[in-house]
């Protein structure tokens, strides 16, 4: 799916102010939230559109990156669901703030409570990636264990061609209270397990629960210059919700593997390459190793074991595509242990012919030396 841009999305001009922003955001959400359009998928489609648009554009820092970036700026092209790394905290306060008057405490209190069942557990995958994907980001495929709605009765748990009853010992509510002294005490209602909803005649599929164990395939879109830790959520791709209640969020926590060559540090890599001391002497061209294949590097006469040589550009993106780090190849010159006698021969004329002669770096190592002992 094309994906529209995010200030059409929510009809506002690209000089909206934050105030405009959230009045129009509003206007969206109350519009096709899904519990005003229950089963509606065109209308979720929306609703989600509009909560990821609102959520990079009420957020100074990723409005910039948009502006400038477009949606790649803020984490790519969308690979279905809504993706982000888990940096929208607003989002639950003004959910809460916005339905809570709407749709009964129950439902503001997660902020997108359906007022029926239980939300479903949030889920954590493990995503082990090459460090070579690190650099234009992945389209990744992962089947994730975990309870499904179940088909047979739409997740309501009740035998087709029958509903769910509102809970006659809690009237619905889920809980159960209990005044003590001068506290009122609730906890979940034993005949109903919170969901405010029982089911007298139960789904033979689900066994009334609403749900059954199962696996989904997902495309995940693993942004470019993704850090090893990272998290990234998709809304809605949790367990499904117990009794008809909202699925919960299903993060992807991502580990970049060791490379056998390079060191990570941010968009920067470091290498060692070793060099035989002769052409560390002479000066030469090397070949060295990068992310995207070997290319040739020029170490100039007379290049010290230790030096490090900087490819620009050669390293991993920033995360939200400003640019690439670099890479850092340190040299190891190599001094040769198995000479032949010629080799052997040569080395001892170069030794003679060299005398007592005494490179820069000895003479101020000798001359530190004076200064310490002398
Ligand atoms: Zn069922
Ligand atoms: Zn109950």
């Amino acid at each position: 799916m094309a994906r529209r841009d995010y200030y059409e999305v929510l009809g506002v001009s690209r000089d909206a102010s934050e105030d405009e922003l959230k009045t129009a955001y509003r206007r969206l959400a109350l519009q096709y939230h899904p519990d005003r359009n229950p089963d509606d998928p065109e209308a979720e489609e929306k609703f989600k559109e509009a909560s990821e648009a609102y959520a990079v554009l009420s957020d100074a820092e990723k409005r910039r990156r948009y502006d400038r970036f477009g949606h790649e700026g803020v984490g790519g092209p969308g690979g279905g669901g809504f993706q982000d790394f888990s940096g929208f905290e607003g989002f639950g306060d003004l959910f809460g703030d916005l339905f809570g008057d709407l749709f009964g405490a129950r439902g503001g209190a997660r902020g997108r409570g359906r007022g029926r069942g239980q939300r479903g557990a949030d889920l954590r995958y493990n995503l082990e990636i090459e460090l070579a994907d690190v650099l234009e980001g992945q389209e990744a495929t992962i089947q994730v264990p975990k309870m499904l709605a179940c088909k047979t009765c739409g997740g309501s748990g009740a035998r087709a061609g029958t509903q769910p009853e509102r809970c006659s010992r809690c009237q619905g509510s889920g809980q159960a209270i209990f005044q003590q002294g001068l506290f009122r005490i609730s906890r979940p209602c034993d005949a109903c397990s919170g969901s405010g909803w029982t089911v007298r005649d139960k789904c033979p599929d689900c066994r009334g629960n609403g749900r059954v164990e199962g696996q989904k395939t997902l495309n995940v879109r693993i942004p470019a210059g993704v850090e090893d830790g990272m998290r990234l959520r998709v809304a809605g791709e949790g367990e499904a919700g117990i009794a008809g209640g909202p699925a919960g969020d299903l993060y992807v926590v991502i580990s970049v593997r060791p490379h056998p060559l390079f060191v990570r540090d941010g968009p920067d890599l470091h290498c060692e390459v070793p060099v035989p001391f002769a052409k560390a002497a002479l000066g030469s061209e090397i070949e060295v190793p990068t992310l995207e294949g070997r290319v040739e590097m020029r170490i100039p006469e007379g290049t010290q074991a230790g030096k490090v040589m900087r490819l620009r550009g050669k390293g991993l993106p920033a995360l939200g595509g400003a640019g690439r780090g670099d890479q850092y190849v340190r040299i190891f010159v190599e001094v040769p242990t198995k000479l032949t006698s010629r080799q052997r021969e040569l080395l001892q004329q170069f030794a003679d012919e060299s005398g007592t002669e005494v490179s820069p770096v000895t003479r101020g190592f000798l001359e530190k030396l004076r200064d310490l002992f002398d």
